[in-house]
């Protein structure tokens, strides 16, 4: 379970699109919390807390959750869509992708209003592009 939330922790935020924060901000969608740090952060405090006093079992539980914690940032720098991943965050707020890029980017559709198909528009999804997160 812990390995689950781990991997997961990172899309939170997701919360910042509610805050006003731009995507393309160090704390916006795919910044800080998809960086090597983060993951460094997010799976020794996990690992503290589940080797639950073993130092024994410390290192090998930390090196297992902060190779989980870093999946989720690599998979998604090799998504095709978004604006890239700010791995080396808090040195640097550059976002990167990975050289090979084979997953689709499925899960970033938003609605598209069409004024002129009626007095209520009519909605579709349009995939994202990096230019509709830039703001
Ligand atoms: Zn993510």
């Amino acid at each position: 379970m812990a390995l689950i939330a781990v991997s997961l922790l990172p899309d939170l935020d997701v919360l910042a699109f509610r805050f006003g924060i731009p995507y393309s901000a160090p704390f916006g969608h795919r910044g800080a919390t998809h960086s090597l740090v983060f993951a460094l952060v997010a799976g020794t405090g996990t690992a503290l807390a589940v080797a639950n006093g073993r130092r024994r079992d410390f290192w090998r539980v930390a090196i297992v959750i902060c190779l989980v914690a870093v999946s989720h940032p690599l998979l998604d720098a090799m998504t095709d869509g978004g604006l890239g991943v700010a791995l080396l965050w808090p040195f640097s707020n550059a976002r990167f992708f990975a050289p090979w890029r084979p997953i689709t980017h499925w899960h970033l559709f938003k609605p598209v209003q069409r004024p002129q198909s009626g007095p209520w528009g009519r909605v579709r999804m349009r995939r994202c592009t990096s230019r509709s997160y830039a703001s």
